[in-house]
């Protein structure tokens, strides 16, 4: 599948039944109640089901080899986001803008706060650039919506994972579906193989392509879909203390990734030679996807 206008859904950014004062223009009450029937509710519950009934260890270790030959293409940060434009997330009534407005409206509150670090601006720009595989034809549940940890137990702050792991089949294998399964206590996150999504992907993008971008950054881009271990607070037995350091800034972060959504859409052709800037500074050059 290539180009056109591809329509994805992202839930984490519909529904968000863990962060209390998540406003939806659409049905702002019933949203955040999880026996809400609404069309919307529908739609971002059936592509849960499909996340947690297939991402299992040996298909996240197959989407590895699929996407980490980084053979999908040769694009710069700048044309990347152009790309994205493309996707317009119809199901989101919060973002029924191209996406680089969310990047760019991330990028500009981050900066507003934190003026001196350009790398957090930075990462405000290309948090979701992982979305690219939606481009290439991926399935949407293995690109959008929250992440967590395959290769033990699932954790009860996953959304929905009351009913939607039952056909997940990691679930009856005794070597996954114990607390810690095939990891050691405290093994740190880089040694935790994640349900694949575009955080992880564009992680690796970056790795590959030998960005300068600081480990604070990395880690937002990595684990900004980790609800489950930066809001659920589990998982804390598999990090080990770089991870909680780092978790306050992936926390930081996600503010500006949630609340500053608005329909008030930047001036990007103003911002452009900014973020250029940065860009040229911390992963320069077209890179391999
Ligand atoms: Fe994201
Ligand atoms: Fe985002």
């Amino acid at each position: 599948m290539t180009g056109g206008a591809v329509a994805i859904i992202d839930p984490s950014e519909i529904y968000r039944p863990d962060v209390g004062n998540w406003e939806c223009d659409c049905e702002r009450e019933g949203f955040r109640n999880f026996s809400s029937k609404g069309v919307l509710f529908d739609r971002v519950y059936q592509t849960y089901t499909s996340m947690h009934t297939n991402q299992c260890v040996y298909f996240v270790r197959a989407k590895h080899d699929h996407w980490l030959k980084f053979n999908h293409g040769e694009l710069t940060i700048m044309q990347a986001l152009e790309e994205l434009n493309s996707l317009v997330d119809e199901s989101d009534p919060d973002v029924d803008f191209p996406n680089s407005f969310h990047a760019f409206q991330t990028a500009e509150g981050i900066r507003q706060k934190h003026p001196d670090k350009d790398w957090f601006h930075l990462t405000g720009l290309i948090h979701d650039l992982g979305k690219m595989m939606a481009i290439w034809g991926e399935n949407q549940y293995c690109v959008v919506g929250d992440t967590f940890p395959v290769g033990c137990e699932f954790a009860k702050s996953i959304v929905y994972s009351d009913t939607t792991f039952t056909d997940n089949p990691d679930l009856k294998n005794p070597k996954y579906n114990t607390r810690y399964g095939i990891y050691q206590p405290e093994c740190g996150l880089d040694n935790v193989l994640m349900s694949w999504g575009h955080d992880e992907y564009l992680y690796r993008v970056l790795r590959h392509n030998n960005t300068t971008l600081p480990d604070e950054a990395l880690y937002c881009v990595r684990y900004h879909s980790f609800y489950p271990w930066h809001t659920g607070g589990d998982y804390d037995h598999l990090c080990n203390d770089k991870d909680r350091e780092m978790m306050e800034w992936v926390k930081e972060f996600n503010q500006f990734d949630l609340y500053t959504k608005s329909p008030d859409l930047p001036d990007i052709q103003e911002l452009v030679p900014y973020y250029q800037s940065l860009v040229d500074k911390y992963i320069p050059g077209a890179l391999k996807w």
